[in-house]
C-alpha cells in the first residue's frame, strides 16, 4: 500500500464542501490512503449560502433557489439525506416592472427569450414595434461564426433592444449581477449561439429544443425551482456533518502556496504552515490570484471584475401589504427609474419560510451602474427599497424587522473572452503547478449546481493526479 497523501481544499463554500465530501467518499469507498482537509478563512461554512432563522421566518441572505434541471445539487442533497426536505416553488407567476407597471412574464419564455408566439404577441411588456423587431429573428440570417461576443450584442442583434432591455437583461443580470453588454456569451450561454448557428434563429431553435409546456389536459408544468424546507443553509450543515471529524478548519485563511519538491506548502495567515500533495482552490479568483501571486499566469485574474450586491429581507404583518400580488416576485427593466433590481415575494414563492399571517419580501440593489447603493447604511437601503416597492405595492406599515446583507465583490464577471483566459490559466497550472486545481463561482458557472459540478470535476483530477 502506498504512503498516506494529503489533499487540501481551500474555501468552505458549496464548491469546497462538495469537493471535500466527494474526495472523502472516494477515499472511504476505495480504501485510498488519502486524507482530505478543508481550510476556510472565515468563522462559518457556506460562503454565499447563508440562511438565518428569525422569529419563525427562514431568511436567505444569499441564494434561495435550485434550478431543477441541473442534477448535481440534487445528487448531493440525496447523498446527505435531505431529499425529503425538497420544496417546489409555490407560484409560477413572475413579473417585470417596466413603464411604472408590473407585466407578467409571457408564458413559454426561456431565459427571457420568447419561445411561444401567442403569449409574446399578447404581452403588455413590449410595444408593437418591439414585437415586430423581435420577429426579425425568423428572417434574419444566422450571424457569422465568431469566437466570443457579449450576451447583449448577440441578443440585440437577434431580437432587438426592447426585448433585451425589458426581459432578457433583467433576467440574466439577475443571475450574473452584471452588465449583459460586457458578459461573455460563450462563458454563460454557449448553447444559445450553437442553437442560432444550427437552426438559423434563436426562437426557431428554442421551439425545436425546449420541452413543450403543459398539455391540453391541464397537466401543470413542473416548477423549474426547488429549495429546502430548512433553507439552503441546511445543505451546508448536512454536508459539513458528513465530513470526517476534525477535517474542517475554520478561521484558517491561506495566504500563499509554495511549490516544493514533494508537493506544496500552504502558508496560513496565522503564521502556520500546512503541507499538501494536491490542492483544490475554491475561493473567489482574487483570493486565488493573491495565493499564487508569484506566478504571472495568474495575473489576468487581477483584471477580472467582480460586482457587489446587497439585499434586504423585510418581515411584515400580512395586513401591512394592501395590494398584494399573486406571484413569486418581479424584476426591474433596465431603463426603469428604480434603484431596486428585483423583489422576491418570499411568502408567496416559498410559503414555508413565513409564519401564518405574515409576509416576507426580499429586495435587491446594486446594479452594475449603481454600485454605490451597496455602501449605503442599512437604514438607507431599507428606506430606498420601501420607497421603490410602494410605487407598486402600497405597504402601509414599517417592517417588523429587516435583515440587510451585502455581498461585496462577490459576483465574478465572466466578461468577453473569459473562457479562453481561463483555459490558458488552467493549462499553465497543469504545467507549472501539477496537482493544483481551481473550482468555483469565479470560473465555470456560478449557480450552486455549476459549483458542485466543478467540485466533482476537481475530485476526478485529484484522484488521477494522486494515482500517478
Ligand atoms: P463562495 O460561496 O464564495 O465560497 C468561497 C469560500 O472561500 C468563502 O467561504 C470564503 O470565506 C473562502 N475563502 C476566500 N479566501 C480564502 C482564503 N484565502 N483561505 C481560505 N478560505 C478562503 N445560485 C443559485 O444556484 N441559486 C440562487 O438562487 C442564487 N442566488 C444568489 C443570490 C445572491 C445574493 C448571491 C450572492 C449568490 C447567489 N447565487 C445563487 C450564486 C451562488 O450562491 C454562488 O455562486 C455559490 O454559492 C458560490 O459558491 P463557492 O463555493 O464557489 O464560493
Amino acid at each position: 500500500m502506498s504512503e498516506q497523501k494529503k489533499v487540501v481544499v481551500i474555501g468552505g463554500g458549496i464548491t469546497g464542501l462538495s469537493t471535500a465530501y466527494y474526495l472523502q467518499k472516494e477515499a472511504k469507498e476505495h480504501n485510498l490512503p488519502y486524507s482530505v482537509e478543508l481550510l476556510e478563512g472565515s468563522n462559518r461554512l457556506g460562503g454565499m449560502i447563508h440562511t438565518e432563522n428569525r422569529e419563525g421566518f427562514t431568511i436567505e441572505r444569499g441564494p434561495d433557489s435550485l434550478l431543477a434541471r441541473k442534477p448535481s445539487v440534487f445528487r448531493l442533497i440525496d447523498e446527505v439525506g435531505l431529499s425529503k426536505d425538497l420544496v417546489s416553488v409555490s407560484t409560477g407567476k413572475s413579473y417585470v416592472l417596466a413603464n411604472e407597471k408590473l407585466h407578467e412574464i409571457p408564458s413559454g419564455s426561456y431565459m427571457g427569450i420568447p419561445v411561444q408566439v401567442r403569449p409574446f404577441v399578447f404581452s403588455t411588456l413590449f410595444s408593437p414595434i418591439g414585437k415586430l423587431r423581435a420577429a426579425g429573428d425568423f428572417i434574419k440570417p444566422k450571424s457569422k461564426p465568431q469566437g466570443d461576443q457579449s450576451l447583449g450584442h448577440f441578443f440585440r442583434n437577434r431580437l432587438g433592444d426592447e426585448v433585451v432591455e425589458n426581459l432578457i437583461e433583467p433576467l440574466l443580470s439577475g443571475i450574473y449581477s452584471g452588465d449583459i453588454d460586457n458578459l461573455s456569451l460563450m462563458a454563460t450561454f454557449p448553447n444559445f449561439y450553437q442553437i442560432e448557428q444550427k437552426y438559423g434563429g434563436i426562437v426557431r431553435g428554442l421551439q425545436k429544443t425546449v420541452p413543450k409546456p403543459a398539455n391540453k389536459q391541464g397537466n401543470k408544468k413542473p416548477s423549474p425551482f426547488r429549495t429546502l424546507q430548512g433553507g439552503l443553509g441546511s445543505l451546508v450543515e448536512a454536508v459539513a456533518d458528513s465530513l470526517n471529524e476534525g477535517s474542517v478548519h475554520l478561521e484558517t485563511r491561506v495566504s500563499s502556496i509554495e511549490k516544493k519538491a514533494d508537493g506544496y506548502d500552504l502558508k496560513l495567515q496565522n503564521g502556520e504552515e500546512v503541507h499538501a500533495d494536491s490542492v483544490v482552490i475554491t475561493t473567489p479568483h482574487a483570493s486565488a490570484q493573491s495565493m499564487l501571486s508569484q506566478y504571472s499566469f495568474m495575473d489576468s485574474f487581477k483584471d477580472m471584475p467582480a460586482t457587489s450586491v446587497a439585499n434586504v429581507a423585510m418581515a411584515f404583518d400580512q395586513s401591512a401589504i394592501q395590494q398584494d400580488i399573486n406571484g413569486s416576485g418581479f424584476l426591474v427593466s433596465r431603463n426603469s427609474d428604480y434603484r431596486i433590481t428585483a423583489c422576491t415575494w418570499t411568502h408567496k414563492k416559498w410559503p414555508h419560510t413565513t409564519p401564518e399571517g405574515k409576509a416576507l419580501l426580499r429586495a435587491y440593489v446594486g446594479k452594475p451602474s449603481d454600485q454605490g447603493a451597496v455602501d449605503l447604511s442599512d437604514e438607507e437601503i431599507a428606506d430606498l427599497v420601501l420607497k421603490d416597492l410602494n410605487k407598486t405595492m402600497n405597504i402601509t406599515q414599517e417592517p417588523e424587522f429587516s435583515v440587510v446583507t451585502r455581498w461585496r465583490d462577490s459576483r465574478a464577471q465572466y466578461t468577453v473572452g473569459h473562457k479562453d483566459r481561463l483555459k490558458q490559466i488552467k493549462a499553465d497550472l497543469v504545467d507549472e503547478l501539477p496537482g493544483v486545481y481551481l473550482a468555483g463561482a469565479s470560473y465555470e458557472g456560478l449557480g450552486i449546481p455549476d459549483c458542485i459540478d466543478q467540485g466533482e470535476e476537481a475530485v476526478e483530477h485529484v484522484l488521477d493526479y494522486l494515482k500517478q
